[in-house]
């Protein structure tokens, strides 16, 4: 049975795809069978899975709309040949349109299960399922908590990190109350670490306080290496596999999997 993850948090720019298509080439280094699914218009997750989002057939938009299964529209990420030796995972990719999907799901039934719903019939092919959401609290976001069984929320251990905190936890018992009863946090990643920043290392440290075992740790450091991948359509894992973030991510991928044995 596969494990599903949303990766949330309502701030943009907090590395939430950087998260998402690492720790998935990460779990597929380690040998697990994963799909990624792409919750934002932006598809910057499906870019950064050498998926060209122009040119896809079908989307999680069509999934959605139930005009396509997840098996139907499922792709295989894309390293290009220089890379093809990686593990890859599969891809339900997002473009534009997406955006449009909100608005044409609003009349209809079971508008916020279409994904927990398309996923259920996908179930035993995959170990993981990790779904990068959109920076915001949208019907797109509420398909996401549906289907997931935990969420993980990346952050940058900075002044104002808790406080964007609050919103989303209460936003996840509101879910966990009235829709998915299965919804928790599974914890929070800190991303885009320095340690040579005090004020990170405080935040870093009220954050093992306020919410022990809650916090990841492994811990994501701020690593330019992470930041260039995208641009080569590559997570970092697979752009550079040495660099201190990518071998951070291998790191999560490994205590992920040790989280969930925990969770059985
Ligand atoms: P979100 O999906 O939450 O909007 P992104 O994952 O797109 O956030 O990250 C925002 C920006 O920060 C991107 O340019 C990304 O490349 C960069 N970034 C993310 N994580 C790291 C990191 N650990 N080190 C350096 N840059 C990072
Ligand atoms: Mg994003």
């Amino acid at each position: 049975m596969a494990h599903i993850f949303c990766v949330a948090n309502q701030k943009g720019g907090v590395g939430k795809t950087t998260t998402t298509v690492n720790l998935c080439a990460g779990l597929a280094q380690l040998g697990q069978r994963v799909l990624m699914v792409d919750l934002d218009p932006q598809g910057n997750a499906t870019m950064g899975s050498g998926v060209d989002k122009r040119q896809l057939e079908l989307s999680v938009y069509e999934v959605l709309l139930e005009t396509a299964s997840i098996e139907q529209a499922a792709v295989k990420s894309n390293w290009g040949e220089r890379n093809a030796k990686h593990a890859t995972y599969d891809v339900i990719g997002a473009s534009r349109e997406l955006a449009g999907a909100e608005v044409e799901l609003v009349n209809q039934d079971r508008r916020e299960k279409r994904l927990k719903e398309a996923l259920a019939l996908v179930n035993a092919s995959y170990d993981f399922v990790l779904i990068d959401c959109p920076p915001s609290l949208s019907l797109l976001t509420l398909n996401g908590l549906c289907s997931a069984n935990g969420v993980i929320v990346p952050m940058q251990c900075e002044y104002f990190a808790l406080e964007g905190l609050t919103d989303l936890v209460n936003t996840i018992k509101q879910v966990h109350a009235n829709l998915n009863r299965s919804l928790k946090i599974i914890g929070l990643l800190r991303v885009m670490f320095d340690p040579r920043v005090s004020l990170q290392v405080q935040v870093s440290d009220q954050l093992k306080a306020h919410f022990a075992e809650k916090v990841f740790n492994t811990v994501i450091p701020r690593n330019v290496r992470l930041a260039e991948a995208p641009s080569f359509g590559l997570p970092g894992v697979v752009y550079d596999p040495q660099a201190k973030g990518s071998q951070a991510f291998v790191a999560f991928a490994q205590e992920m999997i040790e989280r969930i044995g925990q969770l059985k």
